[in-house]
């Protein structure tokens, strides 16, 4: 695969989180006064999209939210992640004009710096949602360390949550194997993913996924890139693997997986028959790659 193809959406470009700064309350403050900062209103993972700019909403002046989550500086600028409430959006999105929406829709919109912020401040926003009670003693949480930690009235501490899945590539000679959900838009197919399970390694979990979706047995596991995504929680793995036979059965969860050689799949993408993931995702990284590289 080629190196223009593993440049894979989202990965942060010159933003540098700083995450000793997190705990160092004071000495935060103090810089927050002397720098330029950005603050970005955050409602269940969502921004404002401004057209005109090709850019999400932000400010120079905070918001009265629970928490400044402090994301890290770009150069000497500060950027902050404000979470507000259902009241405070309301008021913003009237202001504004514009409402929330999900990064999905205006992802390839923005430059790769203001694309990996926009994903940052989803994931967090959206783990501290969901976790407003501690799962230890059931008492209410509250943002600490900028908003990297959450602390319950007993002192439980808990960081952020993420959900490792893998995603892979399956080839097989002059063929790759893709499939589709039947939930997913008419004639959408990609590359089969699933969720780690405990106890498991990646390269077990790439194998039983695609076992278990296809009857397609893997070897030559190779780790090829990742990519965090945050819808909700999770951090892509991908890989490229061999199949070691080629009679495919489709569980439950799939509607459809079919073996495509190359000619096959650039004529369908062509005629429209077949779509595949977003250029924003790390499958169309895997599948384009896949594409360009010539027949044996
Ligand atoms: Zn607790």
């Amino acid at each position: 695969m080629s190196k223009v193809d593993k440049n894979i959406f989202f990965g942060a470009q010159k933003l540098d989180r700083a995450s000793h700064l997190r705990e160092r309350t004071a000495e935060l403050a103090g810089m927050q006064e002397k720098h330029d900062c950005k603050y970005i209103p955050v409602y269940h993972g969502r921004h404002i999209y401004m057209n005109q700019h090709s850019s999400f909403y932000r400010r120079s002046k905070p918001f009265e939210c629970e928490s400044q989550c402090f994301l890290g500086l770009v150069g000497n600028q500060m950027w902050y992640s404000c979470p507000l409430d259902d009241e405070q959006a309301k008021k913003l999105e009237k202001e504004v004009g514009k409402q929330f929406s999900s990064l999905r829709r205006y992802a390839l919109k923005l430059d790769d710096e203001l694309a990996h912020i926009a994903l940052y401040s989803r994931g967090l926003d959206l783990w501290q949602r969901n976790r407003r009670f501690c799962p230890k003693c059931g008492t209410k949480n509250r943002l600490s360390w900028a908003g990297h930690r959450l602390l319950c009235e007993n002192n439980h501490e808990q960081f952020p949550h993420i959900e490792p899945a893998i995603i892979v590539l399956v080839t097989h000679g002059n063929k790759c194997l893709l499939g589709r959900k039947a939930e997913w838009p008419t004639y959408a197919y990609s590359t089969l993913a699933g969720f780690v399970e405990p106890g498991e390694t990646i390269e077990e979990a790439v194998k039983r996924e695609v076992e278990e979706e296809s009857n397609i047995r893997t070897h030559n596991i190779q780790y090829f890139g990742s990519q965090p995504w945050p819808f909700p929680a999770a951090l892509m793995l991908a890989f490229i693997a061999e199949a070691e036979n080629e009679d495919i059965k489709v569980n439950d969860e799939m509607e459809d997986v079919q073996w495509f050689t190359r000619k096959q799949l650039k004529e369908m993408l062509k005629e429209g028959y077949v779509t595949i993931s977003p250029r924003y995702t790390v499958a169309h990284n895997l599948i384009v790659g896949w594409l360009e590289e010539q027949d044996a």
